[in-house]
């Protein structure tokens, strides 16, 4: 099998511990290093079994899929199909595709600042794939979690959170269930380099 880079998480491998000051990644994947390309068409439950027609609105968020993907339009025809498109059905069915744990002494005291980050992370996100989206943020103790309607946002959230404030990001993809569990946890003290 030819190994080429196909996914963006194509080359995360375990065990890759950059120096602590920099921060540290670790993608811990549930399947043989062989098989780590993530195929989301096959496994996500949530991707339409159908070729969807075109164009199509979704009703609930009045995103428009044409030309083979869901976009953000400023008009669309009048003709236009009606679909729920996937990420407004994990809403409404409360299941995400990805969830990202944020933790440690340093959320307690910049929390404000850590969601700020993580909202603007989708915002960018989601004007360029309008299915990648914040579902909820929850509060846990000692910990903030972020659920989502797909697996590609929690990485970016997670990163954005590695690049701006360091810490821990590790990244736990569970193929069989197209799922991605990001972990970010800093302990920096408010004024300690971080
Ligand atoms: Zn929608």
């Amino acid at each position: 099998m030819r190994r080429t880079p196909l996914s963006e998480f194509a080359g995360w491998s375990m065990g890759v511990h950059p120096p602590r000051k920099e921060g540290t990644m670790t993608a811990i994947f549930s399947e043989p290093r062989k098989n780590r390309l993530i195929h989301e068409r096959i496994h996500d439950a949530y991707k339409p079994t159908r070729k969807l027609r075109e164009p199509s609105v979704c009703p609930v968020c009045r995103a428009v899929f044409k030309g083979g993907r869901w976009q953000w339009l400023p008009t669309w025809p009048t003709h236009s199909h009606r679909e729920i498109c996937h990420a407004c059905r994990r809403i409404k069915d409360n299941f995400p595709a990805g969830l990202v744990t944020m933790s440690g002494e340093f959320l307690k005291t910049h929390r404000t600042e850590i969601l700020g980050l993580a909202r603007n992370t989708e915002r960018a996100e989601r004007n360029l794939h309008p299915l990648h989206r914040i579902m909820k943020v929850e509060e846990r103790p000692g910990a903030v979690v972020v659920s989502t309607t797909d697996i590609h946002l929690p990485k970016r959230i997670g990163q954005a959170l590695r690049r701006a404030y360091k810490g821990r990001l590790e990244l736990r993809y569970a193929k069989e269930s197209c799922f991605l569990r990001v972990n970010w946890t800093s302990d920096s003290k408010p004024g300690a380099s971080r």
